[in-house]
């Protein structure tokens, strides 16, 4: 772990002596989060990669897709990513951008693969000011960098926010990812053999990630699989 210099841990000991705060991950009364909790979230990095499989439908049969991932969606790590995600807590991108990255730079090596982001609404990127797992990608180092990124899915304008909604609400949205047609045919160009990874911050009930499948598999697209930071427990096969 390199430790901060000590002219930031002045800045941050004042800014608590200013704004009271407790860490969100151990409850100490701290900083926002603790010295202890930044260093066993970026542990996970470390972790061996893990895999659940989910299901896809195509237009003539079912499909397994193997999700990779290297953590649980729990503990420190879920209240951070929640924070980064909903609070616009831009500081723990890098923090989390390198688990994403291990478990990127982990995947089985393969021809041609290509990682395909899972898409946000617009009117929720603009709302934010920031695309989550594009800064999240931002982190690759050269190991997971060698898989480029293709932006081919967009999301229908009436997929509505996932927070707080039950699986059937997830899975109504989930119908609502689209491909993104003049990508697509620049990924047709550039590699016609190309096997897709999807990427998705989290996999809680895998719902997104199918219909994703689907839809590129539908358009004639070979899918590898897909990787997330973390994947919800109860769903760990
Ligand atoms: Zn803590």
């Amino acid at each position: 772990m390199t430790a901060h210099p000590y002219w930031y841990r002045v800045l941050l000991d004042l800014r608590a002596l200013l704004f009271p705060s407790n860490c969100f991950g151990c409850g100490r009364f701290d900083r926002f989060l603790c010295r202890d909790c930044r260093h066993q979230i970026r542990a996970l990095s470390q972790e061996a990669l893990q895999s659940r499989t989910v299901y896809y439908r195509t237009s003539d049969s079912a499909r397994g897709l193997s999700v990779w991932y290297l953590a649980s969606y729990e503990g420190v790590l879920k209240e951070c990513l929640l924070r980064y995600k909903h609070q616009g807590a831009t500081q723990y991108a890098k923090l989390l951008g390198v688990i994403l990255n291990g478990a990127v730079s982990k995947i089985p090596a393969a021809p041609q693969l290509v990682l395909v982001p899972m898409p946000s609404r617009r009117s929720k990127t603009r709302e934010r000011g920031y695309n989550h797992l594009r800064l999240l990608l931002r982190c690759r180092d050269a190991t997971a960098a060698r898989i480029p990124v293709c932006w081919l899915l967009r999301a229908s304008y009436f997929r509505t926010s996932q927070v707080g909604s039950s699986a059937g609400d997830r899975e109504r949205n989930a119908r609502r990812v689209r491909v993104n047609r003049r990508n697509f045919q620049r990924l047709r160009k550039r590699y016609p053999l190309a096997q897709l990874l999807l990427v998705d911050d989290v996999c809680t009930t895998g719902a997104t990630l199918s219909a994703a499948a689907s839809v590129l598999a539908d358009t004639g697209c070979k899918i590898f699989g897909a990787v997330t930071l973390c994947s919800a427990k109860r769903h760990k096969s």
